[in-house]
């Protein structure tokens, strides 16, 4: 399998500048290849196909090796294929517009405004579980004496 939807290859799913510098392994499983591909088509291609042009993905799946070298949370949906960080690298819409486009008319399971200020989350974490189980979750990032917290937007 080269390709998790039209727009999103296998090795972008799994790439990460940390896990190449460590030599780290990150191989999703096919139950992780699974998920990643339900959040590439019902996510992903049709937010991409809003924004009429490429989005940058930071992170997408995360082996636990590679989640412990970056300090991931345990539990983060990095880990099963289920969520993924976008940054509007390449200037088609603002990380707000994406976000406030997803809440509007997708189905997701949590999505996150990561820092940045009111106007504009540094990126977006979104995530995708299933039709049935996804809670629609929004929630916004931040930092207070040096910890990072979340609250419910
Ligand atoms: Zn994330």
């Amino acid at each position: 399998m080269e390709k998790l939807s039209k727009h999103v290859s296998r090795k972008e799913g799994a790439y990460s500048i940390t896990a190449k510098r460590l030599g780290l392994e990150n191989n999703p499983t096919d139950d992780h290849l699974s998920n990643m591909i339900n959040i590439a088509e019902n996510v992903f291609e049709p937010l991409r196909a809003h924004v009429n042009g490429p989005i940058k993905i930071n992170s997408f799946y995360r082996g636990p090796e590679l989640n412990k070298a970056i300090g991931g949370s345990s539990k983060s949906q990095h880990c099963h294929g289920q969520a993924m960080d976008i940054d509007d690298s390449y200037g088609h819409a603002s990380n707000s517009e994406m976000f406030n486009w997803i809440r509007a008319n997708l189905n997701y399971d949590q999505m996150i405004w990561e820092f940045g200020t009111d106007k504009n989350p540094d990126w977006v974490h979104i995530s995708y579980v299933s039709e049935d189980k996804n809670r629609n979750r929004c929630l916004k990032a931040y930092r207070e004496n040096g910890k990072t917290k979340y609250m419910i937007i």
